[in-house]
C-alpha cells in the first residue's frame, strides 16, 4: 500500500466535504502509531446506520483502514426517505428505496451489528445495547436523524400516527399513507400538514405533494389535494408552484400559517384537522407531519440543548456537551446547512476526516460542505438547490453564489433533464452512502 505524505493526506481531508459531490477513492492512510498522540488502533463506534453514519463509517475505513469500525443499527435494511414520495405517486416500489448492509461489511471491514443503543455512558466511553451488550469506544459517532414532538398537536400521538401517518421515516408509514391514497374516492381531498422550521428535508413535503397529485390526476383526477402550513413559505416554493400550476391546474391549494391559523388539534376519527382559530379542515387522507427534534437516543444521551436538537463544534462534529462524542446528520445543529441526506453525507466525511487526523495525530484542515437536493414536480419535470459551505467564525456559512436553485425561466427539456439527474443523484447517494 503507498505511503501517503503529510501534504497529500492533509489535502485529501480537506477535500473531505467537497468528496460527497466528486465521489472520489481516496487512498488509505498509512499507520501512523509511531507518532506521539496517535492511536492508530482505536475504536469507533458509530450509532446509526442513516446517509450520517453509513457514509461516516465508510470514510473513515477508507481514510484510515487501521481504525476498527462498528456500525450499530436497529434495522436490517435502511428504507430511504430519498424517493420515498416516488413510492407514493406509484413511480417506484419499496424494494427501490430499500438497502442492506453488505456492502460495507465485504468492502470496506465494517462491524455492523443490527441493535438499538439504549444508553450512551460518556464518562466510561461505553454504549449498552438491547441484548445486554455493551460496546466500548475511543469516539462515538451518534447520526440518529429525527424523533417527532409528540406533545406538540393535541390528538396526535404515536398511536394515533398509525391511522393518520406521518410517512416522515420511510418504511410501514410510506406503505400505509400509499394504502389510504389507493382507497380514497376520486374527487376525495388530501390533506398534507408541513410543520414550522427547522425540519428533515425542507422541500420534502412540496415534492410529496407534487407525486400525491401525479398519483390523483393519473387516477383520480376530480380529487384535490391542501396543502396546511405551519409556515408563511417554503423552499423553492416559485419553483413548485410554477411546476403545479403546469402540471396540475386546479389540483394543489397551498395555504400559509398566517392565513389559517396554523395546526391546533386533529380529531382523527372524523379526520378532520383542526387550525388554531378552530377552523375544521376534513380530508379523505391527512398526512401529518409534526415537529421534530434530535433522535430519541441523542435525548437519552445528554447531547441536546433546549430546543431538542445536538450542540457540537461545527468542524469536527464533537459534541459540545460530550467529549469524543461526535453527532451528525439531521440530529446536529450544523449552521446553515439543511437536515438533508445530502448534508449528511458530506458531515459524516467531514467527521470521518476529523477523526483519522485526531488518531493519527494530525491538525484537521480547513473543511467544506456540500448539499444538493432534487425533487420531482413530476416525473420528466425536475427542480433543484445546492448549496457550498465553508466555516466562519465557527459556523458553517453558505458560500456566497456557490450554489442556487433551478432558473425560473427554464424550458420543458431542462425540467426534463433535472428529472433524470435526479435519478442519477439518487443512485450516486445510495451507492457513495451504502456501496
Ligand atoms: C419524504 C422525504 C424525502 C426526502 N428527500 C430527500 C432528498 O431528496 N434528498 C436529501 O438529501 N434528503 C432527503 N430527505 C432527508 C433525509 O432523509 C434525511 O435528512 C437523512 O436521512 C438524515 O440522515 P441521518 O443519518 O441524520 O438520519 P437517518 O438517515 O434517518 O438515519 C438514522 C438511522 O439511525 C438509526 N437509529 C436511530 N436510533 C438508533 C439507536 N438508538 N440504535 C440504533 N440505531 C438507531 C435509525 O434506524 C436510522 O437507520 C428526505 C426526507 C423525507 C422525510
Amino acid at each position: 500500500m503507498p505511503r501517503l505524505s503529510r501534504r497529500r493526506f492533509l489535502e485529501l481531508l480537506g477535500q473531505a466535504g467537497t468528496l460527497s459531490a466528486l465521489s472520489l477513492v481516496l487512498p488509505p492512510l498509512a499507520r501512523a502509531a509511531d507518532k506521539p498522540g496517535a492511536k492508530a488502533s482505536a475504536r469507533v463506534v458509530i450509532v446509526g446506520g442513516g446517509f450520517g453514519g453509513a457514509t461516516c463509517a465508510k470514510y473513515l475505513r477508507r481514510f484510515a483502514p487501521d481504525i476498527h469500525v462498528t456500525l450499530i443499527e436497529r434495522d436490517t435494511r435502511f428504507i430511504t426517505c430519498p424517493f420515498s414520495n416516488t413510492v407514493l405517486g406509484g413511480l417506484n416500489d419499496m424494494d427501490y428505496i430499500s438497502h442492506d448492509y453488505s456492502g460495507l461489511q465485504e468492502h470496506y471491514g465494517i462491524e455492523v451489528v443490527h441493535d438499538s443503543v439504549t444508553e450512551v455512558d460518556a464518562a466510561a466511553k461505553r454504549v449498552s445495547l438491547t441484548n445486554g451488550g455493551k460496546q466500548q469506544y475511543d469516539a462515538l459517532v451518534v447520526s440518529p436523524g429525527i424523533d417527532f414532538r409528540w406533545d406538540a398537536i393535541a390528538g396526535y400521538d404515536e398511536k394515533t400516527a398509525e391511522s393518520v401517518p406521518h410517512a416522515w421515516k420511510a418504511g410501514t408509514q410510506t406503505e400505509t399513507l400509499r394504502r389510504q391514497l389507493e382507497a380514497m374516492p376520486d374527487g376525495g381531498v388530501v390533506i398534507i400538514a408541513p410543520p414550522g422550521n427547522p425540519f428533515r428535508c425542507p422541500p420534502g413535503p412540496y415534492e410529496r405533494a407534487s407525486m400525491i397529485a401525479y398519483y390523483l390526476k393519473t387516477t383520480k383526477p376530480r380529487s384535490k389535494l391542501l396543502i396546511l402550513d405551519a409556515k408563511d413559505k417554503f423552499s423553492k416554493q416559485p419553483l413548485f408552484v410554477q411546476g403545479w400550476e403546469a402540471l396540475y391546474p386546479g389540483m394543489i391549494e397551498w395555504i400559509g400559517g398566517s392565513d389559517w391559523g396554523g395546526i391546533g388539534r386533529l380529531d382523527a376519527a372524523n379526520r378532520t384537522l383542526y387550525s388554531t382559530f378552530d377552523t375544521p379542515h376534513k380530508a379523505d387522507v391527512i398526512n401529518l407531519i409534526p415537529p421534530q427534534k434530535a433522535g430519541a437516543i441523542a435525548h437519552a444521551a445528554g447531547l441536546v440543548n433546549a430546543d431538542g436538537w445536538c450542540p457540537v463544534d461545527q468542524r469536527t462534529f464533537e459534541s459540545t456537551l460530550h467529549k469524543d462524542v461526535y453527532v451528525i446528520g439531521d440530529a446536529s445543529v450544523a449552521g446553515q446547512m439543511p437536515k438533508s441526506g445530502f448534508a449528511a453525507n458530506s458531515q459524516g466525511k467531514v467527521c470521518a476526516a476529523a477523526l483519522a487526523a485526531k488518531f493519527h495525530a494530525i491538525d484537521m484542515p480547513e473543511p467544506s460542505y456540500v448539499n444538493t437536493c432534487y425533487s420531482l414536480v413530476g416525473p420528466e419535470y425536475g427542480i433543484s438547490v445546492a448549496g457550498v459551505y465553508r466555516l466562519v467564525d465557527g459556523e458553517i456559512k453558505s458560500v456566497e453564489k456557490s450554489g442556487g436553485v433551478s432558473p425560473i425561466d427554464a424550458d420543458r427539456q431542462f425540467r426534463q433533464t433535472e428529472a433524470r439527474y435526479a435519478v442519477g443523484w439518487y443512485q450516486s447517494i445510495v451507492s457513495d452512502s451504502f456501496g
